[in-house]
C-alpha cells in the first residue's frame, strides 16, 4: 500500500521564499512513486503576504493543507501545532527557506524504509555563512547542556528531520507549554539516523533569531532539560556556609588571642557585596525554574488557531 508524508512548514514572513520552496518540493514529490505527499504550512502571524501565498498554493494543488495563527507563537508552537495535525505514516519538519534541502528526502525515506531506524535527522557539519560569535556560543551551549542533562542533543543538529508515526505521537503526548524539540527528540529515544550536510543559506528573507533571541532560546533548553543549575546553586550554598564558619572560629579564636585590632573593613564590604550578589545570582536560577513552572501550571494553549483549510485541524491546542 502507497504511505503518506506529511512535510510541516513553519513559516513566518516567508513570502520571498515559500514560493520556490514549494516549486522544490513538487519536483521532489513527483519522483516518490511509493509515497504521497501532503504538505502542511504553518503561518505563525506573518506580517507580510505568506497567508494569501498559502491560500492560493492550497486553490490549485489539493496536497496543500495550512493552519493560520492567530498571532505569532514562535517556531516550536508552529511546529507542535504541525505535530498534532499531520496524519501521514511518515512526518518531517521542514524550514521554508530552503535551508533544510528537499533533495534529501528520498534519500532519507529510502533508510527509514530499508533499515532500522524510526527517524533520520539531519546534522549540518558546517556554519558557513553564520558570525563566528554565533558559532562559538552555540558549541558551547551544546558542550554545557550535554554535559548537564540526560537529553541527548547533537551539536549542529536541525530541526529538519523524518519521523514514523510513532515518534510523532511521542512527541504529541509531550505537551509540555515550554518547548524545546532538540531536547524533546533526543528524550524520546528511538533509533536515529544522523545524515550530515553542508550548510546551506536561506534563499530569501532574513533570519528570524536574533542574537538575544537564541540566548533566551538557549537558556530555555537548559532549564527545560536540566536540574543541574539549582544543584550547582545549592551547592555553591554549602561550600560558602562551611567556609564562613570555618572563618568565624578563626576570627573569634584570634580575637580572644590577640585583642581586637580594627581593621579590614574594605574586605567586609567586599565580602558582603559577594555574598548579596551570589544570593541574587541563586534566587534568579530559582526563578527561572519558577517562572517556567508557573507557565506550565497555567496550562494555556500552544497555540490558537484562526483560519485553516483543514476541517478535522484542532482549533486550539
Ligand atoms: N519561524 C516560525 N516562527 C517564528 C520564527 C521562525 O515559524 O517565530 C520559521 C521560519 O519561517 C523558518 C523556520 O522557522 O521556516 C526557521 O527560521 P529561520 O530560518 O529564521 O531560523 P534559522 O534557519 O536562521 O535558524
Ligand atoms: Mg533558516
Amino acid at each position: 500500500m502507497k504511505k503518506s508524508l506529511t512535510l510541516i512548514v513553519p513559516c513566518y514572513n516567508e513570502e520571498d521564499s515559500l514560493p520556490i520552496f514549494y516549486e522544490a518540493v513538487c519536483d521532489v514529490a513527483g519522483t516518490l512513486e511509493h509515497c504521497d505527499v501532503t504538505l502542511l504550512l504553518i503561518n505563525d502571524g506573518s506580517r507580510d503576504r505568506t497567508l494569501s501565498i498559502m491560500r492560493e498554493l492550497a486553490a490549485k494543488d489539493s496536497r496543500v493543507r495550512y493552519i493560520s495563527f492567530s498571532r505569532n507563537f514562535g517556531k516550536e508552537a508552529a511546529m507542535y501545532a504541525g505535530f498534532c495535525n499531520a496524519k501521514g505514516d511518515y512526518v518531517a519538519v521542514m524550514d521554508a527557506d530552503m535551508q533544510d534541502p528537499p533533495s534529501l528526502l528520498p534519500q532519507m525515506l529510502e533508510i527509514l524504509e530499508t533499515q532500522e531506524y524510526d527517524s533520520v535527522a539531519t546534522r549540518r557539519v558546517t556554519r558557513e555563512g553564520e558570525p563566528p560569535i554565533r558559532s562559538f556560543f552555540a558549541r558551547m551551549f551544546y558542550r554545557i547542556i550535554n554535559r548537564i542533562s540526560d537529553a541527548d542533543i547533537v551539536d549542529g543538529a536541525r530541526d529538519f528531520r523524518l519521523m514514523k508515526r510513532e515518534m510523532v505521537d511521542a512527541i504529541v503526548a509531550m505537551c509540555e507549554y515550554n518547548r524545546f524539540s532538540k531536547g524533546i527528540f533526543g528524550w524520546i529515544g528511538f533509533r536515529t539516523k544522523w545524515l550530515p550536510y553542508k550548510n546551506v543559506e536561506r534563499v530569501a528573507g532574513e533570519t528570524k533569531w536574533s542574537f538575544w533571541g537564541l540566548f533566551k532560546y538557549s537558556i530555555d533548553g537548559i532549564v527545560n532539560f536540566s536540574q543541574a543549575p539549582l544543584s550547582i546553586a545549592s551547592l555553591m550554598g554549602l561550600l560558602l556556609t562551611v567556609a564562613s564558619f570555618c572563618a568565624i572560629v578563626f576570627i573569634v579564636l584570634r580575637r580572644l588571642i590577640f585583642g581586637d585590632p580594627v581593621a579590614g573593613w574594605a574586605s567586609t564590604a567586599c565580602i558582603i557585596l559577594f555574598m548579596g550578589g551570589l544570593q541574587l545570582l541563586c534566587m534568579g536560577i530559582m526563578g527561572q525554574y519558577l517562572a517556567k513552572t508557573y507557565l506550565e501550571v497555567k496550562r494555556r494553549p500552544h497555540y490558537i488557531i484562526a483560519e485553516t483549510n483543514d476541517e478535522s485541524a484542532k482549533l486550539v491546542g
